[in-house]
């Protein structure tokens, strides 16, 4: 019998109750899934989420993994009790949830919906956007998330430039790397999209030099995390014009408190980190399968580079 503690919240401890024990069943692991933390040295797997039961792990003397319910890493992948491999969510549900909040949110800027959802006056002032085929569509993040939103946006006939740390091949994208990169995809950046994870490396990259690279009008959306944005600078770049509007999901400090000059800021759009939840149905698969990995001596799948921070 395998023991896995889940350790990721109470609230999400209901729709995971019935879809681990499916996933789990589906792959033939007879598992005793449960959240009693009273004997941790018997505990193979922990089920893991940052704001969850769990911030010691050295007791989990016997625990082969770490399996962590979100994509982003930042809060668990510098705990220095944490020597168990950790891995990181990457399933279809995730993937498709951003896909289409992000198509969703560069269409509205493309297309200048606004003019007719929030201005509408009775006035007939026909303004034709140009096609997809002349607007660029930058995003900075080219991974699981990054990689399948610049697919979905090129399907669209967007031109789609994406930027990450080691060089990439992605059919019908520029990709773009370094420091070199990073000035070239931000000079054609009509539309910058972050899906960059948190690290010493990322912070603050978005500033107001990096800004000031943007063609002038630009829009921003971060669905990746606040911390990429220097935040005086953005509304500076906004009450200048250089940057139109954000469409912003993630912040420094969550929830968005209430006096947040964002929330008031005429040019943004705050969107409570739904960008893309963690399903429990296709998440309990991901985890499913890495139990199946780790049982059977295979290497798990999504392992977190913690020199890299995710
Ligand atoms: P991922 O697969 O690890 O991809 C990260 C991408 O960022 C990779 O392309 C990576 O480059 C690039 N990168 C990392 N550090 C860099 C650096 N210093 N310079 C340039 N590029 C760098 O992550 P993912 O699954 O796509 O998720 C991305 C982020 O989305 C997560 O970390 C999380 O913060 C956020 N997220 C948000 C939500 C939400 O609801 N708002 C939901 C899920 C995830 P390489 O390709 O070279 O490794």
């Amino acid at each position: 019998m395998i023991n896995v503690l889940f350790s990721a919240g109470d609230e999400r401890w209901p729709a995971y109750a019935e879809a681990l024990p499916a996933a789990f069943a589906a792959k033939g692991l007879k598992v005793n899934l449960h959240r009693d933390q009273s004997n941790p040295a018997a505990v193979d797997y922990l089920v893991h989420a940052p704001n969850g039961t769990v911030s010691d792990f050295a007791p989990f003397v016997n625990a082969k993994a770490v399996l962590n319910l979100w994509a982003g890493v930042e809060k668990i992948v510098g705990n220095p009790t944490l020597t168990q491999p950790l891995t990181r969510m990457v399933d279809a549900g995730l993937q498709e949830g951003m896909v289409e909040w992000v198509t969703g949110h560069v269409l509205r800027y493309h297309l200048g919906m606004d003019r007719q959802i929030i201005d509408q006056r009775p006035v007939w002032e026909p303004v034709v956007p140009p096609l997809a085929r002349n607007r660029r569509v930058v995003l900075l993040g080219l991974g699981e998330l990054g990689t399948a939103c610049a697919q979905a946006l090129a399907a669209l006939n967007f031109q789609v430039i994406g930027w990450s740390r080691r060089a990439k091949d992605v059919p019908g994208v520029t990709c773009l790397s370094g420091t070199e990169g990073l000035k070239a995809a931000l000079t054609q950046a009509e539309i910058c999209v972050l899906l960059l994870p948190q690290t010493p490396a990322t912070e603050n990259l978005l500033n107001a030099e990096t800004l000031a690279l943007m063609p002038r009008g630009a829009f921003l959306l971060n669905p990746g995390r606040g911390p990429l944005i220097e935040d005086a600078a953005l509304l500076a770049a906004l009450d200048s014009g250089q940057i139109a509007h954000a469409t912003l999901d993630v912040f420094r400090v969550e929830p968005l408190p209430a006096d947040d000059p964002y929330w008031a800021h005429p040019k943004v759009t705050v969107t409570p980190h739904i960008a893309s939840e963690t399903r429990a149905e296709t998440a309990s698969e991901v985890i499913a399968e890495n139990i199946r990995r780790g049982e059977a001596g295979e290497p798990f799948l999504y392992v977190v580079d913690r020199s890299a921070g995710y």
